[in-house]
């Protein structure tokens, strides 16, 4: 019994956080940068900060992850980080040669003051930014949001620093996907390439992350967006952005700044969200929808009508980030199941909101807490038990505890593989989800029927 002192009774707490649902800002921002083809992180920090957010993202995609420092020390810490960082740029640029630095700040030295941009503009003066080369930076100060805040902010840096308006549009349309696996990247490039949609997909950790082994070492891989097409985005038709946490704000600020005017969608998990999304590219793209894709739609409505019985009024919890939450609060409602409890770490009343209105017709007062924890959801379960868990690997101490299939789902996932090569967005995904789903219920009524009920075909 890993948790046994997680108590029934559930009392008010405001600053104490256990078991939080979330982790720091610059791994999102991290994440986010890995998705520009030859870019190479930097965090602008100690050490320690670094080789954790570095190691968290290794230990989720079994990839090594690049990432340089500033490698704060006692001055930097007293006086500030302006010269290490002049310092770091200089040496990148001259070591490892990316096209872009970018860099994002830790606690420390948003606690110090350190000013980005002026740090940027310095070293642009004194000539430590090689011609065509750029520095971009995010604030990510991890005492405020969450990894979801941090990966937003690089992303909003990535449209601020690059994106630029000709008035000539290129006839392509801006996919912000959110904080998705490279395998969902992949899948949603491939949807728009079936609709027939020329789409800028960023970021684009797909062939980054889950790059092949060809024995050939290559510092930056070939995936990954480019500067050319991220200076392209301020010339498309629209945008499409999937997921109000992770995706608007970059969405927003080219609508404001290069009049690319955006759409905010949930992220193509599920059936419904799937719909919308096709359904606006679909509409941006001015094109229809080739019969391809309604075959795989069709697969799928008729995989949940042949198998609907077995999701039926099962009772979930969930803990993960909100755009993914949303979507799949709406998928599991779709299939008539109950997402009884929904936990997220990153903060945002917007989110009950939302999962609220999803959830209004489900016969089961649906709990939800934003900046919430894995403890008031085991709370939860306590008080009422489910038959599924859905979330990130730290779920497996609750699932342990309370003997409850976990489908692990979200970031990080830590103690198993796919997620990087298989997607669960889109209409092929959801299929994959709704096979781990039913794999999950028919096991354990194979573990757990008596011999009357046990049966060979369920
Ligand atoms: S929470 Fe702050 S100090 Fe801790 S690893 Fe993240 S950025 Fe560094």
């Amino acid at each position: 019994m890993l948790l046994r002192h997680t108590p029934k009774e559930i009392t008010e707490r405001s600053a104490l956080t256990i078991n939080p649902a979330k982790t720091c800002q610059p791994i999102g921002a991290m994440y986010a940068a890995l998705g520009i083809h030859g870019c190479l992180p930097h965090s602008h920090g100690s050490q320690g900060c670094c080789a954790y957010h570095r190691s968290a993202l290794t230990r989720h995609y079994k990839e090594p992850i690049a990432a340089a420092t500033s490698s704060f020390t006692e001055g930097a810490s007293v006086f500030g980080g302006q010269a290490n960082l002049l310092q770091a740029i200089q040496n990148i640029f001259t070591v490892y040669e990316p096209d872009v630095i970018a860099v994002h700040t830790t606690c420390l030295s948003e606690t110090i003051g350190d000013d980005l941009n002026q740090i940027r503009d310095k070293a642009q003066k004194e000539g430590k930014i090689p011609e065509g080369k750029h520095v971009i930076g995010a604030n990510t100060p991890s005492y405020v949001g969450s990894h979801v805040t941090g990966f937003s902010n690089m992303v909003k840096a990535m449209a601020a620093a690059f994106a630029t308006r000709t008035g000539h549009k290129n006839g392509k349309v801006n996919v912000i996907p959110g904080w998705v696996e490279p395998s969902d990247m992949e899948e949603i490039k491939r949807l728009a390439a079936m609709v027939g949609v020329p789409i800028i997909l960023f970021p684009d950790t797909s062939g980054v992350l889950n790059a092949p082994l060809t024995g050939e070492y290559k510092m930056f891989p070939d995936g990954g967006v480019t500067v050319p097409e991220l200076i392209s985005s301020g010339d498309s038709l629209g945008t499409l952005a999937l997921g109000e946490w992770c995706s608007a704000d970059a969405a927003r600020w080219l609508d404001a700044n290069c009049k690319v005017p955006c759409m905010i969608l949930d992220m193509p998990f599920g059936l419904k969200a799937t719909d919308r999304f096709i359904d606006a590219l679909r509409t941006v793209g001015g094109v229809s929808v080739p019969e391809e894709v309604m075959k795989e739609r069709g697969q799928m409505v008729d995989f949940i009508s042949d198998m609907h019985q077995y999701f039926y009024h099962k009772k979930v919890a969930l803990a993960g980030d909100p755009d993914q939450l949303i979507a799949m609060v709406e998928f599991l409602v779709t299939l008539d199941m109950i997402p009884a409890y929904v936990v997220t770490g990153t903060p945002g009343k917007a989110f009950e909101r939302r999962i609220k209105e999803l959830t209004k017709d489900v016969p089961y007062e649906c709990q939800v807490k934003a900046k919430g924890d894995m403890f008031l959801l085991h709370q939860w379960i306590k008080n009422d038990p489910v038959d599924l868990l859905i979330g990130n690997t730290y779920l497996k101490y609750i699932a342990r505890d309370e003997d409850i299939p976990l489908l692990r789902w979200g970031f990080p996932i830590l103690d198993r593989v796919g997620h990087q090569y298989f997607p669960t967005a889109g209409y092929k995904g959801g299929l994959r989800l709704l096979e781990k789903m039913l794999d999950l219920f028919l096991s354990r009524r194979d573990r757990d029927d008596p011999e009357q009920t046990f049966e060979l075909v369920y």
